[in-house]
């Protein structure tokens, strides 16, 4: 499972980190999002799902 961020679409309103802290981060320098884990545990899928859905920029994706 790998995470792919669109850097162009983010605009850092943290809501991925909120939904999915383990793989995102975000502080007050930042302009886009990091991503901290580029190919996480599987266990993550359900938290990654919701962070990808709740972006409001739909800047991430997850693909297998
Ligand atoms: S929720 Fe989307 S727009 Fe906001 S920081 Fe995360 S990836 Fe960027």
């Amino acid at each position: 499972m790998k995470v792919i961020l669109d850097e162009l679409r983010c605009d850092a309103h943290g809501v991925c980190v909120t939904a999915c802290p383990e793989v995102f981060a975000l502080d007050d320098t930042d302009d886009i999002v990091r991503v901290l884990v580029q190919e996480p545990e599987e266990s993550l899928r359900d938290k990654l799902s919701k962070a990808a859905q709740a972006c409001p920029k739909a800047a991430i994706k997850v693909e297998d």
